[in-house]
């Protein structure tokens, strides 16, 4: 394995699958499975997942709710994310630890970083809910703070675009995809990464990012070898 410890960041909206309702039970399964993989070869995995699924702290105003009343809302969602995925890792016999940046003793363990690294040691998945605890913040930068944290040796972010094309792959049939780009190029370019906070964290720590199609069945345990897929951006 070429990476012995990754922090993985998977959207939330993604989680919705069908649309039919917020958690769609084959994506968490599909998700577990993939996961399961990098487990069996002693991979240490940390997972940050989003909410935009059930709330995004960006849709308060419109709701007449307080922006940072929604940015909280939104941190609770990752939770709710966060919880789920917890019970279907564990359904698959994986042992999982989810500690969040607000307190939430019922549910789970505080964020205190020298015990998430031992959790780690110890082979358990580390969940990170509630993003790192404070509003005007997205999860994304919750995956990289605590990938640094934590010492990982990359982020991959989980999408349904296998990587970073040179325009929105979906509606240009003529876009190029990236096989690799260097921070300042994906800088130039604005090629919409993660969002700046996010960004400029891995940069200025030279943590590389992955951007990779979570979808694809066996793309996870093909990153974790260090075999070609997405986009790597170092
Ligand atoms: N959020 C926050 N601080 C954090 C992480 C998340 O305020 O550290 C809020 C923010 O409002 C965001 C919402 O939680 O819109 C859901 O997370 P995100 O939009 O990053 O989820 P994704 O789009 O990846 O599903």
């Amino acid at each position: 394995m070429k990476y012995k410890r990754i922090l993985l960041k998977l959207s939330g909206e993604a989680l919705m699958g069908n649309k039919q309702s917020n958690i769609d039970p084959a994506v968490l399964e599909q998700y577990c499975a993939e996961i399961a993989t990098l487990v069996e070869k002693k991979v240490q995995l940390a997972i940050v997942i989003g909410g935009g699924n059930i709330f995004r702290g960006g849709q308060a105003e419109a709701l007449g709710i307080d922006r940072v009343q929604g940015d909280y809302m939104g941190m609770l969602a990752t939770v709710i994310n966060a919880m789920a995925l917890q019970s279907a890792l564990e359904k698959h016999g994986l042992y999982t630890r989810l500690m969040a940046g607000i307190k939430m003793e019922q549910v789970c363990e505080p964020f205190i970083r020298r015990r998430a690294i031992r959790h780690l040691e110890k082979g358990r998945i580390v969940i990170f809910g509630a993003g790192i605890g404070n509003p005007y913040f997205t999860t994304d930068s919750t995956a990289s703070l605590r990938a640094i944290e934590v010492q990982a040796e990359v982020v991959l972010k989980g999408t349904r675009v296998d990587g970073v094309y040179t325009k929105d792959p979906e509606k240009f049939p003529d876009a190029v995809k990236y096989k690799t780009l260097s921070f300042q190029e994906a800088y130039e370019k604005n090629l919409n990464i993660m969002d700046m906070t996010a960004f400029t964290l891995c940069q200025e720590n030279n943590l590389p990012i992955i951007v990779f199609d979570m979808n694809t069945k066996g793309n996870l345990l093909k990153i974790a070898r260090g075999e070609e897929a997405g986009t790597l951006i170092s």
